[in-house]
């Protein structure tokens, strides 16, 4: 469904941050990036985002060059870590003004936000502004912010990075459910190993540039293929 084939990316022309990546991640597959600050994580979200454009190799979806599908087609929803909820507006408002700026109509956009907002259970915090919710129902908003197009991608980096340890727990258990009853494909980046290793699928973990090893999350205990995958997931476990 995405496929990364022999993709590099450079910022500065010279050094490599991306170093030839090759990864192919299925339909309604959970696949986590893992690896520590600067290992590329992000930089390959990026690209898949269509934000940054891979300095060599090439990125496909759904069988397309990424770049020759437009942005508004690729059916790509995404959640940052801060959650960049318009503060002026409600939460509706929120969700409603992607959809506005694409030219949907009034009662399509409200019958899908209205879904997106009962997805994550925040049907009654419609009229609230983002600044009269906690992290964690902020957090939900950005979450039906992305789905509100009906994605059958979402791509996201570090969403739980501002929540304390038990919100994060639960949204960790939120996130997985959704993803299992909407069966759509998460790219999931983070550095920690708990995490990754409680909602993947399968788990990339990248250090510096490459990925070092991927494999279901038990596989990375229980045989790392080498000293930097046994030491980052021993750590903190
Ligand atoms: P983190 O968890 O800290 O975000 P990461 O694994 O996601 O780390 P990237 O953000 O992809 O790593 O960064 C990889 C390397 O690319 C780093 O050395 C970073 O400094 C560099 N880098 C990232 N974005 C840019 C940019 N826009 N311009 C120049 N260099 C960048």
């Amino acid at each position: 469904f995405v496929v990364f084939d022999h993709v590099q990316k450079s910022y500065d022309g010279q050094t490599l941050v991306v170093k030839d990546l090759n990864l192919s991640i299925g339909k309604g597959e959970f696949l986590t990036m893992l690896g520590p600050s600067g290992s590329g994580k992000t930089t390959c979200l990026m690209m898949l985002a269509g934000f940054e454009t891979a300095t060599h190799g090439e990125i496909l979806l759904d069988g397309r060059p990424i770049n020759q599908v437009p942005p508004h087609k690729r059916g790509i929803g995404m959640v940052f870590q801060n959650y960049a909820l318009f503060p002026h507006m409600t939460v509706g408002e929120n969700l409603s003004f992607p959809l506005e700026v694409r030219g949907l109509g009034k009662a399509e956009r409200e019958s899908r936000v209205k879904s997106a907002l009962d997805m994550v259970q925040m049907g009654s915090f419609i009229s609230r502004r983002p600044a009269q919710l906690s992290g964690g129902q902020q957090q939900r908003i950005a979450l039906a912010r992305a789905l509100v197009f009906d994605p059958k991608l979402v791509l996201m980096d570090e969403p739980l990075g501002a929540l304390d340890k038990q919100l994060r727990e639960h949204m960790q258990f939120e996130i997985k459910a959704l993803h299992e009853r909407l069966g759509i494909t998460v790219v999931y980046v983070t550095h920690d190993q708990g995490e990754a290793l409680t909602m993947s699928d399968r788990v990339a973990v990248f250090n510096d540039g490459r990925i070092q090893q991927l494999a279901p999350p038990a596989d990375l205990y229980e045989r790392p293929e080498n000293s930097f995958v046994a030491q980052f997931i021993g750590e903190n476990n």
